[in-house]
């Protein structure tokens, strides 16, 4: 038998989220983002619920290949460009559309002629200072690439540094608005948290990531608020149980110590298996769905959960990790992350079961 731990991966929850993003953002299309395997989801596996969204967005090629294999015929984006003049080939053989956020970009689009008509999504630096040109290299390069005979679509790409608070959305807006003055794109702006906060930002092509897998952006909202659904459950049961007199400490360390006799139960879950690690006492879980807390240090393989209250809590009985009983965003914040991080950090050794809870 498998160690009990099982990541759960609901196509009905990401379809249902993909609508909300619709209902939210009527006038664009949607650029699904699928980069980090899908946030740790599968991209392969989360294809069918995302496959109606107008566009995918990805990082390597690998993930091109498997958006085409699967029959999306969309928008497929490259969302850091491509490294070589092998992979731009490749990109463009592939139907794939390519993010242009440096000089090296126009050089090799110069040298090495894609094999066939190419989109480029030209990334404006608004304010983020991470990638993309300034305003007026950025005009530059949609001149360029407005000669360049193999250059099909132009799109003018920015990213927000901090929609989820609102803070320097107007001055990064402003930006690209000057920037795109007068140019023949087509616009992208809007991550999760714009989508949901700032409409004006919507433009011709919206892209959210973590909203579709239903955690939320924000800090102040959460993605219950927002109408969304978790699509990953990340459950294990309990494989021991300890009786502990008052005193007692729990795990490496002893960080927690019981101020009273308990008992705790030992789940199949640990920070190898994507659990995050530097989540102290208290981080919330389920136990066969009622609401518990762990206990001490998360070891590689396992943790403690603390099964005061939960006295027919045996070996066997489920506990939920993150999923609709607890969300993802509350043991990130409890973690002092972002649900981002968890929902990417699922390891490999965690076997993904699929449903369809609308099937
Ligand atoms: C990851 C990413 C997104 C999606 O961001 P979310 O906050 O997950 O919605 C959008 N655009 C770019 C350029 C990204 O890298």
């Amino acid at each position: 038998m498998p160690r009990p731990v099982e990541a759960v991966v609901d196509l009905a929850a990401a379809r249902h989220n993909l609508a909300v993003v619709r209902r939210a953002a009527p006038g664009a299309k949607v650029m699904a983002v699928m980069k980090a395997d899908a946030y740790g989801h599968g991209l392969a596996r989360l294809l069918p619920a995302l496959a109606t969204a107008d566009g995918i967005a990805v990082l390597d090629l690998d993930a091109v290949h498997t958006v085409r294999a699967a029959g999306f015929g969309g928008t497929v984006l490259l969302l850091q460009g491509v490294w070589t003049a092998d992979d731009l080939r490749a990109a463009s053989a592939l139907g794939a559309s390519i993010v242009v956020h440096d000089p090296r970009h126009l050089e090799l689009l110069a040298r090495v002629p894609p094999v066939r008509p190419i989109d480029v999504w030209i990334k404006l630096n608004s304010g983020m200072n991470r990638l993309g040109f300034r305003p007026a290299a950025f005009r530059d390069a949609c001149a360029t690439l407005a000669a360049h005979p193999q250059v099909a679509r132009r799109v003018a790409i920015t990213h927000f540094a901090s929609a989820e608070t609102g803070e320097h959305v107007d001055a990064q807006c402003a930006l690209f608005d000057a920037a795109v003055a007068g140019l023949a794109l087509e616009r992208s702006l809007a991550n999760s948290a714009a989508v949901f906060a700032h409409p004006r930002t919507h433009a011709d092509w919206v892209r959210p990531g973590i909203a579709l897998y239903g955690a939320t952006p924000f800090d102040d909202r959460s993605a219950a608020a927002l109408g969304l659904r978790p699509v990953m459950t990340l459950r294990a049961e309990i494989f021991g149980t300890q009786t502990l007199a008052a005193g007692e400490r729990v795990g490496y360390g002893g960080t927690f110590v019981a101020p009273h006799p308990m008992r705790i139960g030992i789940v199949a879950c640990g920070y190898a298996d994507g659990y995050p690690r530097h989540a102290p006492t208290g981080a919330p879980v389920a136990v066969a769905g009622r609401a518990s807390r762990t206990l001490g240090r998360v070891s590689m393989d396992m943790l403690m959960v603390d099964l005061d209250g939960h006295d027919t809590a045996s070996v066997g009985t489920a506990v939920e990790l993150w999923g609709a009983a607890v969300p993802v965003d509350a043991v990130a914040a409890h973690a002092g992350t972002v649900g981002y991080e968890l929902l990417t950090a699922r390891a490999p050794r965690v076997p993904v079961r699929v449903v369809d809870a609308e099937a």
